[in-house]
């Protein structure tokens, strides 16, 4: 694969939409001019990721993330930057243009993509085996027909067939063109060292693959057909660079859409499960694949909905082996219900031997709150042993303590104490010597933590001791100011200059502060903020043929518009001098449109660039700037008027530079004292010295309000 040139990428930035490249992974809910959900990266119950359409990006208020569409998919896809502008492109049926690899690319290709590529090619054999080998028909495909699954389901789940060769996946693969080592490294097969020979590990076996989230194959499971007791009836994958168990639900990417839909997910235990549960038409139907929850999988489901249903067989050691997973969801913030299915039925068996209405009855009829649940299985295991009833007690407590919501929390109670016969007092007071322990397990964590970030900070300063390292600190909080007008603001026309004839033409922020800082030979100090500023004129060099080209599609789209209007003028009673006068009119609409539209471009068209930089670091801190949720939008003048910042920009951009300027200034004072009292003076020194001093008041009176001095440099 070569890499997309630079007109598609540009394309590809231009047509995402944050909000629904946001909206496939995560539920959000409109506020304002932005949208808020639970932030996909970090764990919380409150919503603190904030998706701003305008600005065409998203960030978390609590762990930071974001950025714009293209680094959402990055991070949330851990794709590489190419991989994700193709899941774009791939969206938006956007056609690929790229440019050929040249060797250092190609080697740049990485390991996620050709593990990514062996799986696509497994899952397409394994279905091809399925569907078209004698074996894969007699055997495989017939052990799902046995099992009830329909065509249909085949299809969505992929299911397929593995020959039962032991090197059957491997050398179709090789003789494709992959390479060995990929095969092992994603576990399609396994290297046996002693023997020097490679073999396929789920020969013979029907397979379900594991989709991500975005419906990339990252695993496969296996389930043997032979009765032999000596072969496992399940294989997996590996845990490899693409797969993490403990972060899968098995059908989750077939089942996203449904369970926002249906505001609820239902889960259950194993694949034949999930797939049965489809086909009876309960597409909200998740499974943890036989492990018990993690908190990585209760977070995937808390991205699309709050309501879980758990659905278990009549299997009692089963149940309560799980209980303590179900704390855990609680704890999450998520309503949990849990339903037991009739004695011997599965979830598989059950939705097989019922209709689309008789399981969705079943479920809206049997489904029982999680506590209630509990409290009637444990109680029927303690019977009238008291020392056992007061275990269930407590054991009940902790889910309820579990849950955040106050007043959930005192209708609980309040059934605790009917259903065990105990007054509400008491619980309460048992309850929050519950939750006291608790607290202080967390209080415990939070001072361990403490104490770790203290000693990083000491770390941190230790590290500042140099006086250049103070300096950029010192400085740092003034670049970053004078900055976040340049990213946000950078085309933006600022005020008029003198070119070399003495005509007036208008500078772009941009150009006033390159100028300005050049004219006191200033720059940035702070790699980052240089790094930023240097991207900063490379985009911008990268405006005007873009902007030609804006231009150009605004036009084509503002003249099919103009015919259309004057087609329809042809059909109104008008004279010719009306006629002529509503014409021009129009030519002028359209117009105005075209230099309004380019305006608009122009002022988003740097931060844009930036904020899906492929660089971590410029990305982050353009996003920051951006988007900072604490700098206001409005600004108050002197004389109590508002105005927005963009037209506030005239006074405060030259601000910000003067604020800057004197604290480079001070920084150069400072420094140059310290010289002069550990090495005597010079009278060179002290006259640079005095001159700065000079200059440094009369900054303070332009400035006006206050003189910067720093704590210490
Ligand atoms: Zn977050």
């Amino acid at each position: 694969m070569g890499r997309i040139d630079q007109e598609t990428v540009r394309h590809i930035l231009d047509t995402a939409n944050i909000v629904e490249v946001v909206s496939d992974f995560v539920s959000l809910k409109r506020r304002g001019a932005n949208y808020i959900g639970l932030c996909p990266f970090h764990n919380e119950r409150t919503p603190s990721f904030s998706v701003s359409p305008a600005r065409g990006i998203c960030k978390c208020f609590s762990c930071g993330k974001g950025g714009s569409a293209v680094n959402f998919i990055m991070e949330h896809e851990q794709m590489s930057f190419q991989e994700a502008l193709r899941y774009l492109a791939h969206k938006y049926n956007i056609e690929i243009q790229e440019h050929e690899l040249t060797d250092e690319e190609r080697q740049m290709e990485n390991e996620r993509e050709s593990l990514f590529a062996v799986n696509d090619f497994a899952m397409a054999h394994f279905e091809e085996n399925l569907s078209s080998t004698p074996d894969g028909r007699d055997i495989g495909l017939a052990y799902f027909r046995e099992r009830g699954i329909n065509d249909e389901m085949v299809r969505r789940f992929h299911l397929g067939y593995a020959l039962d060769k032991s090197t059957a996946l491997h050398d179709a693969a090789i003789a494709k063109g992959f390479e060995e080592k990929y095969l092992v490294k994603s576990g399609l097969c396994i290297r046996n060292e002693e023997r020097h020979s490679v073999y396929d590990r789920f020969k013979g076996r029907v397979i379900y693959p594991v989709h991500s989230i975005s419906g990339k194959v990252v695993a496969f499971g296996g389930r043997t057909l032979r009765n032999d007791k000596q072969v496992a009836k399940y294989v997996n994958s590996p845990e490899s660079e693409i797969y993490s168990k403990s972060n899968q639900l098995y059908g989750l990417f077939q089942a996203k859409r449904s369970i926002v839909e249906r505001g609820k997910c239902i889960l259950v235990e194993g694949y034949m499960d999930v797939i049965s549960m489809h086909q009876a038409g309960i597409s909200n139907t998740v499974a943890s694949s036989g492990t018990s929850l993690t908190e990585g999988q209760i977070r995937l489901i808390h991205r699309f909905t709050e309501n879980v249903t758990v659905i278990y067989d009549s299997d009692a050691a089963g149940i309560k082996a799980s209980l303590r997973g179900i704390d855990m969801l609680l704890a999450e913030g998520l309503n949990i219900k849990v339903l037991l299915l009739p004695d011997g039925d599965d979830p598989d068996s059950f939705a097989q031997s019922h209709s689309t209405a008789e399981v969705e009855k079943y479920i809206a009829d049997n489904e029982t709150d999680f506590i209630r649940f509990k409290t009637a299985i444990l109680l029927k295991d303690a019977a009238d042993d008291p020392i056992r009833r007061a275990d269930v007690i407590n054991d009940v407590l902790r889910s309820v303590a579990a849950i955040d919501d106050l007043v959930k929390r005192q209708v609980y109670l309040a059934e605790c104490a009917r259903n065990f016969g105990v007054s509400e007092e008491s619980l309460g007071l048992q309850l929050a010597r519950i939750k006291a322990g608790k607290a202080e397990d967390v209080e415990k964590k939070a001072m361990r933590q403490r104490a770790a970030q203290s000693l990083e900070a000491q770390a941190e300063k230790a590290e500042r001791a140099g006086s250049e390292a103070n300096a950029l600190a010192f400085l740092y909080s003034y670049e970053l100011r004078l900055l976040r007008y340049v990213v946000k603001y950078a085309l933006c026309e600022l005020c008029d200059a003198e070119d070399e004839d003495g005509n007036l033409v208008p500078m772009s922020v941009l150009d006033f502060v390159t100028t300005e800082m050049q004219r006191d030979a200033i720059e940035f100090r702070n790699p980052i903020c240089s790094r930023v500023m240097d991207m900063i004129r490379e985009s911008a060099g990268q405006w005007p043929a873009y902007r030609e080209e804006r231009i150009r599609q605004l036009k084509d789209e503002s003249a099919s518009r103009m015919a259309e209007a004057i087609a329809a003028l042809r059909n109104e009673d008008l004279s010719v001098s009306a006629i002529n006068a509503r014409e021009a009119q129009i030519k002028a609409e359209c117009e105005a449109f075209v230099a309004q539209e380019t305006d608009m471009a122009a002022e988003d068209f740097v931060s844009r660039t930036l904020c899906s930089s492929p660089d971590d670091e410029v990305r982050v801190l353009a996003t920051n700037l951006t988007i900072d949720k604490y700098q206001l939008s409005k600004v108050h003048t002197k004389h109590n008027k508002v105005e927005s910042e963009r037209e506030g920009l005239i006074r405060l951009v030259p601000r910000a530079l003067s604020e800057l300027k004197s604290a480079v200034l001070e920084v150069e004072i400072r420094t140059l004292q310290a010289r002069l009292d550990a090495n005597g003076s010079s009278a060179d020194d002290l006259r640079e010295l005095m001159r700065l001093n000079e200059l440094r008041k009369e900054f303070a009176r332009c400035l006006g309000e206050r003189t910067i001095t720093p704590h210490k440099i």
